[in-house]
This record gives C-alpha cells, structure tokens and sequence, in this order.
C-alpha cells in the first residue's frame, strides 16, 4: 500500500509555508551566471566579524571533538556581566529564533491563542502556526504595530502576546509611553514576549528599557541577538532574559547542546570587542542618512526606520527585486508580509548603499520607459 506522508504529517505543518530567506549571493551568481554582487537582503552586518572574535572562533576549534557546556556557564557568566542581570534569568539558544520556538513550545497549546501585530517579522507567525495554536493578528497602523489593536486582540485563550521592536521588516517601534501601556493593560498571566533583535542600533530616548521592567513584570521575556551588530549570523547565537521562573521553564524546554562551544566563545569575545560594535552602529548611522538622502532625491517613499534595513515603496517590489537582481543588489521582495509594493534594503558600506541607489535609480527610469 502506498502511503501519503504529507497527509500523515501533523495538521499544522501539513499547510505551512516555510520562511523565505535572503538569496544567498552564490545562489544569484549561479542562477544569472554574474559575480561581483552585493548581498544587502539578510541584515547582516557590512563590517563582518570582528577580528577578535575570528581569533577565538580558530581556538576553539581546536576543542571541537569535545562535547559543549550544557548549562553554557561561561557564556552566562560574560552576558550576566555585560547585561548586569542573574545569570539564572538568561536562556541562551541557536539563534534567537530557537528561543522563540522555546517559548512557543512551553506555552502555547492546540486550544490557545497567540497574538502578533500585522507585518510583524513572519518567523514568529510560522512557530504559532506550527504549534496548532490560533494566530490573532492584530492591525498594524502606518506599518507599525498598533499597540491598543493588540490589547483589544487578547482573548482568554491568549497565553502569549509578541512585540517585535523595533519590527522587521518595518523598521517601526514602539515607544516607552505605549510598552508600559501594553504592560499595564492585559492580564498578568499572559506572556509578553519582546523580540529586540536590533536594540543595539538605537538611540532613541524614547524607546523602552525592557530590562528595567522586569523585576516588576515577571511575566515579560526580552530576547536578542548575535546575528546582527555582533555579526555571527552564521554561527547562530541568540538569548532570552526573564524571570527566573520563566528562564527555567526555557531551560527545560531546550535540547541540552542547544548552543554549540564555538558559538559560545564566539559570543564571550564578541561582548568583550565593544569597539566593533560601536563602529558597527556608526557606520549604520551614516549608511541610514545616505541612504534616506538619495531616496528622497529619487523621489522614493520609504518607511522611517531604526534598525539597519529600510523598507522602499517602489510599486511593484518583485519586480524591481528581480531587476535588481540582474544588477548583481540582492534585496528583499516582502510579499510574504502582504507589502507587494514595498522591498527591504540592508543598509551596507557607503559602496554598497551608493552602488544599491544607483542601481535603484536605472531600474526605476527602465520600468517609467516601458509603460
Ligand atoms: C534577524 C532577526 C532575528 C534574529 O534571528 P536569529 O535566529 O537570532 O538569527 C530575530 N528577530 C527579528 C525580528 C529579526 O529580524
């Protein structure tokens, strides 16, 4: 007998569709027979890795036959002291998106509800999605999440609530005036979930300080990332910080090498080269500016932002994604977050941006002839 094994998979993954990720450029290069691209579609950072955490990386390689530290204490101890929180509240995970999938995995069931913004970053749509549990999706306004639309989104199914701040691929934020409301309004059982993949980037006074809530807010957890300004997207290195209730629940939740030990001293060197870092958000500065300059010369409504991506109306983004392409610029098309018009771009070095605008501008002035 012949049997269906997608119809015998679980309900819930049966339909999903999985995440879409940035084109990798060895990908692009192969398909269109070109080279010299430019990546600007995965937010990574321009600079690269810095040097000093690339010299712990060949070190601990050395040690790559041995097992790694379950409990991950020394990577603890180094993001305890950076972050100045217990040890005890940290949770560590391949990724920050591992840590998503942790929280889902503790407490979300089939009978529950979980609830999101409209255009909120899709990995965390996906994890619901997979659990079985119900997606509330609430409106977005102006492209960022609407703060009462979420509140009035709880029902009493609901066990999590995600904030995704600031949201990618919006570049939008939630201020520290309605975070506070968010924490104040909806019931103290369900969890708040603040997915701050880019916090390091910002400086805006205005956008909250998660972690100064959270000795009064035992129900909130606060995840980040090595992926980005850290520059370790490859090795794969996220944490959580919560209370310790919730900590050890995620704890258990996890796989017991969840985090491999050349991530982990990645991760310790990368938090000792804060001048990488510093560097890193600097150049992001500049990179934003340039790049909001040249959009508005050509005429460009794009979506302000405070990460390191900016998302570009330019009608029709697959296609302009595609033409993009033939251009050696890898960019985002986002569909996938019902944003057809809209592409995102990773700000990059002052080469890139400059040879990304460039490109932008014969696209546009090709597709304006062929009408
Ligand atoms: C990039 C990104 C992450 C990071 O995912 P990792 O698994 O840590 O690489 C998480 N959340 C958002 C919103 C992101 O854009």
């Amino acid at each position: 007998m012949k049997h269906d094994f997608r119809e015998l998979a679980n309900h819930s993954i049966r339909h999903l569709t999985p995440y879409q990720p940035g084109k990798p450029i060895e990908e692009v290069e192969r398909e269109l027979g070109i080279s010299s691209s430019i990546k600007l579609a995965s937010n990574e950072n321009p600079l690269g890795t810095s040097e000093h955490v690339l010299k712990s990386v060949q070190q601990a390689l050395c040690n790559a036959h041995i097992y790694p530290d379950g409990g991950q204490y020394e990577l603890k101890q180094a993001l305890s002291n950076y972050l100045s929180v217990s040890p005890a509240q940290i949770t560590v995970g391949n990724g920050s998106e591992n840590i998503l999938e942790l929280i889902v995995k503790a407490y979300l069931h089939l009978n529950d509800s979980a609830v999101i913004s409209e255009f909120a970053f899709l990995t965390i749509e996906l994890l619901i999605r997979a659990s079985g549990a119900t997606l509330k999706v609430a409106r977005a306004t102006q492209w960022g999440h609407n703060i009462d639309n979420m509140i009035n989104a709880v029902d009493d199914k609901t066990r999590v609530l995600f904030l995704v701040n600031p949201n990618n691929p919006t570049g939008t934020y939630t201020n520290q005036a309605d975070f506070e409301k968010l924490l104040n309004s909806i019931p103290s059982h369900i969890i708040i979930v603040v997915d701050e993949a880019y916090s390091e980037y910002i400086d805006k006074p205005d956008y909250p300080k998660t972690f100064s809530y959270l000795a009064n807010y035992p129900n909130l957890v606060i995840t980040r990332t090595f992926s980005k300004v850290y520059g370790l997207a490859a090795l794969r290195l996220g944490y959580a910080v919560s209370s310790l209730e919730i900590a050890d629940i995620l704890n258990r939740a996890r796989l017991p090498f969840n985090v491999n030990s050349i991530v982990a001293k990645a991760g310790c060197a990368a938090l000792q080269d804060q001048e990488h870092v510093a560097k890193s958000v600097a150049l992001n500065h500049q990179g934003m500016q340039q790049l909001e300059e040249g959009l508005r010369q050509q005429g460009r409504d794009f979506i302000p932002s405070i990460g390191n991506f900016i998302t570009i109306d330019v009608g029709h983004g697959n296609e302009v994604y595609q033409q993009l392409l033939l251009e050696g610029v890898i960019v985002r098309p986002l569909q996938a977050y019902n944003m057809p018009r809209h592409i995102r771009v990773t700000v990059g070095t002052h080469e890139q941006n400059e040879r990304f605008l460039n490109a932008l501008k014969r696209v546009m002035e090709c597709k304006l002839n062929n009408i």
